[in-house]
C-alpha cells in the first residue's frame, strides 16, 4: 500500500521542534508521505522566536496548487499562516477539493513563548474563510476563548466556547486540554451535537515544544488512513505521549520532543 500523502501548511521552526519540521517528523514517524507548503521561516530556538520572515502567498498559494495537481494529497494540515492575505490565500487553494478529503486546521494564534503567529486582524478571516473548510479544528484553551470571543475558566466554558465555534461554521472541534489545571489532561471532541472526552495522563515535562503541531498531524494522518475522528484522536495523543516521553531534552527552553515510531 503506498503511503497516506499529507501536505503540511505552515512554518519552519529552525530549532526543529514545531512547525513544519514536527509535522514532517510526525508524518514520517507514523508512516505517511509528507509534503510542505511554507508560510513561514523562522529563525528560533527553545527560548524564543527571535525573527519570522513569511512566504508571500502567492508562492504558497502555487506550491499547494503543484503538489495536488502533480502527487495528490490524501489528507491536508495547516499550522502557522501569518497574516490575513495568507489565510485568504490557502482559503482559496482549498475551496474547489472535494468535501470529504480531511482537514485538519490547527488554530494557532501565538507561540508559547508569546510572539504572535497570526495578525490580530486575520482571526476574523480565518473564521469565516477557513474554519468551515476544515474537517476538524484544534485549539487549546486560549485560542479558544479568543475565537469565540468567550472567557473560559471551566471546561464547560470551553464546551460552550467551541458550540459557538460550531454554530460558525467549525464541523468538529478538538479542544485540547493541556492548559486546565488537573492531573488527568483531558481533549475534547465537540460537534454540533455531541461531546466526546479522551483522557490522557498528564506526563511532567517541560519539553512541549510542538505538541499542538504533532497532534494535529498525527490526526491528519490517522484520517488519510480511513479512521474516523475518535480513532484518530486516540492513536495521536498515544503517538504524543511516547514523543513527550521520548524528548531528548535539547535547549534551555521548552525543548523539543522525540518523534520516533
Ligand atoms: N513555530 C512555528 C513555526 C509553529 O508552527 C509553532 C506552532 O504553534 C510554534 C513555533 C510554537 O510552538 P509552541 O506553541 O510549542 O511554542
Amino acid at each position: 500500500m503506498n503511503p497516506p500523502r499529507i501536505l503540511a501548511i505552515g512554518g519552519s521552526d529552525s530549532g526543529g521542534g514545531a512547525g513544519i519540521e514536527a509535522d514532517i517528523k510526525t508524518i514520517t514517524a507514523l508512516g505517511g508521505y509528507a509534503m510542505t507548503a511554507i508560510t513561514a521561516v523562522t529563525a528560533q530556538d527553545t527560548v524564543a522566536i527571535h525573527a519570522i520572515t513569511p512566504i508571500p502567498p502567492a508562492m504558497v498559494g502555487r506550491a499547494i496548487a503543484m503538489v495536488l495537481a502533480d502527487i495528490g494529497v490524501d489528507a491536508i494540515k495547516i499550522g502557522m499562516l501569518g497574516s490575513a492575505a495568507m489565510v485568504e490565500t490557502i482559503a482559496a487553494a482549498l475551496v474547489p477539493l472535494p468535501r470529504s478529503l480531511p482537514i485538519v486546521l490547527d488554530t494557532i494564534l501565538a507561540a508559547t513563548s508569546g510572539t504572535d503567529l497570526l495578525d490580530p486582524d486575520a482571526a476574523e478571516i480565518l473564521l469565516r474563510d477557513l474554519m468551515p473548510l476544515a474537517t476538524l479544528i484544534t485549539p487549546n484553551r486560549h485560542e479558544a476563548a479568543k475565537l469565540s470571543g468567550r472567557t473560559i475558566d471551566t471546561p464547560a466554558d470551553a464546551i460552550t466556547a467551541a458550540r459557538l465555534l460550531c454554530d460558525r461554521g467549525a464541523r468538529a472541534v478538538l479542544l485540547k486540554g493541556g492548559h486546565f489545571d488537573a492531573s488527568v489532561l483531558i481533549d475534547r471532541l465537540i460537534t454540533p451535537d455531541d461531546v466526546q472526552s479522551f483522557p490522557q495522563p498528564r506526563i511532567d515535562t517541560s519539553h512541549t515544544h510542538g505538541t499542538g503541531c504533532t497532534l494535529a498531524s498525527a490526526i491528519a494522518l490517522g484520517l488519510a488512513e480511513g479512521l474516523d475522528l475518535p480513532a484518530a484522536i486516540i492513536r495521536a495523543q498515544a503517538f504524543l505521549q511516547a514523543a513527550l516521553r521520548a524528548a531528548p531534552g535539547f535547549g534551555a527552553g521548552h525543548g523539543p520532543m522525540g518523534h520516533a515510531a
